[in-house]
């Protein structure tokens, strides 16, 4: 029944959460666990802090998903919004029309981003935008008359989004066995991840070993059929997975030698998370297309956008046509103020640069100590991402039997004193915004501590 506050039109929280258990759908989340459990009622932020509508304040680790880098409250970013809204709020970049902001941030987008990367196709989000990488690499092997490359060698674990060819792309079985592994054409090979993975191997081995998986799924499935590799600099959303430094240059080298196209997926790593514009600089990878989103307005309003290389730009301006692809919100002019403003303020104030000299270094010294909890088999952390392992025993680094559950129990219990961290399955992972101070930092880690210790009381 709907209580009186409602007939009024004023909800408290359980007006709320009763609500939201009988209408809303959230995306990843079990549906009916809604009913039973409520969910929290996030209500208005600032800076690194959240409040819920019980006034309960919390550090936010994960900045929003991966992306509010500039953190809450800015000003200038809402004012760029309303000052677009009212010029023009809408307006389409379809048959031969445009809006200067769209320009304005292609132009700043080739400035940023790595040297041949000098043209913007926008879209909405991650997911549309690697769905568009997808037609972009297979038009561009139809175009140069080898329509048979159309198989994209990707990873497992990764996530390029929830689309139907997103999920596909991705590398995440339990998406693919809720009957969503629709389209053909799309292979995985192992993800660098050398604690769950790497069986006591060098660390450096390991790394090479598994770039050398692309070799040898080129080989077996013939050179003349793959078209392109796609990877995160650093898997983020498959549980933070920094890649042994001899990875991507043994990746680098295998697409150029075969000639196949090189996809970084920047929806987490670009605009600074890693210390560097782009986690392609980071790792000196020469990718020919970027998929970009997230980071890009700070999570301030929805925009994606696939950068595009001149190797692909060329066949597809000089030889391509039409490109009969595109959405309605491409370009869209006040999403676009806003993620200009948002890349003027990144440069303004130096923000990648803090990153790099201070913040991440930083987080790396006090996150690291995480890795002498008892709870804990491995801390790491690159840029302003990190990760710490949940382990059953220490020594041996033997996980706990029910997967999972020790994860969610620690980001419970997070949630509940103040701190959002995610879970992915035992690994709990940070990617806090990248404006944090180092005392911040402090109160970040020490909160952690804790609750790793109130964690392993309720394990035990
Ligand atoms: N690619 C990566 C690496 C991501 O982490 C995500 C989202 O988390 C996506 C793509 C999908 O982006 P979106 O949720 O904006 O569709």
């Amino acid at each position: 029944m709907p209580s009186a506050n409602r007939d009024q039109g004023t909800y408290d929280t359980a007006d709320y959460q009763a609500a939201d258990g009988r209408h809303h759908l959230h995306p990843f989340t079990d549906f009916k666990s809604l009913r039973s459990r409520g969910t929290r009622v996030i209500t208005r932020a600032q800076g690194i802090y959240l409040w819920d509508s019980e006034g309960h304040k919390m550090l936010d680790a994960m900045a929003g998903l991966w992306c509010v880098n500039l953190g809450y409250g800015r000003e200038e970013l809402a004012q760029a919004a309303y000052t677009q809204m009212q010029a023009l709020p809408y307006y389409n970049s379809f048959f031969q029309t445009t809006t200067q902001p769209a320009i304005k941030l292609a132009e700043k987008l080739a400035e940023v981003s790595p040297e041949s990367l000098n043209h913007a196709f926008f879209t909405g989000s991650g997911s549309e935008s690697n769905d568009t990488i997808i037609r972009m690499v297979r038009r561009y092997w139809q175009l140069l008359e080898q329509p048979q490359k159309t198989v994209i060698i990707s990873r497992n674990n990764a996530y390029h989004g929830s689309t139907v060819a997103a999920t596909s792309l991705g590398g995440m079985r339990y998406m693919h066995d809720q009957n969503s592994l629709a389209i053909e054409d799309f292979v995985h090979i192992d993800q660098p991840y050398w604690f769950g993975e790497g069986g006591g191997r060098p660390v450096e081995a390991f790394g090479l070993a598994v770039a050398q998986q692309l070799e040898s799924k080129i080989l077996e499935l013939g050179v003349n059929r793959v078209a392109a590799f796609i990877a995160e600099p650093v898997q983020g959303a498959g549980g933070v997975i920094i890649p042994p430094a001899s990875y991507w240059p043994e990746i680098q080298r295998i697409c150029d030698h075969y000639g196949i196209l090189l996809i970084a997926d920047e929806v987490i790593c670009g605009f600074g998370r890693l210390g560097a514009w782009f986690g392609s600089d980071h790792f000196g990878i020469r990718p020919d297309l970027m998929t970009i989103a997230k980071g890009l307005s700070s999570g301030y309003l929805p925009i994606g956008g696939v950068l595009v290389g001149d190797r692909v730009a060329g066949v597809l301006i000089d030889q391509g046509g039409e490109f009969a692809h595109g959405f309605t919100y491409s370009g869209h002019p006040t999403t676009a103020a806003v993620a200009l403003k948002n890349l003027e303020i990144l440069q303004r104030e130096q923000i990648i640069e803090t990153v790099a000299a201070q913040t991440a270094p930083y987080l790396e010294a006090a996150w690291g100590k995480l890795g002498e909890h008892p709870l804990v088999g491995e801390a790491r952390s690159l840029g302003l991402l990190g990760a710490i392992e949940l382990v059953k025993d220490k020594q041996s680094r033997i996980r706990f039997d029910d997967k999972g559950s020790a994860g969610a129990l620690c980001r419970d219990i997070c949630f509940d004193n103040g701190l959002v961290m995610r879970a992915v399955g035992d690994t709990m992972v940070i990617s806090p915004p990248l404006v944090i101070t180092t005392a911040e930092i402090d109160e970040l880690v020490e909160k952690a501590s804790r609750c790793l210790d109130k964690t392993l009381a309720a394990i035990n």
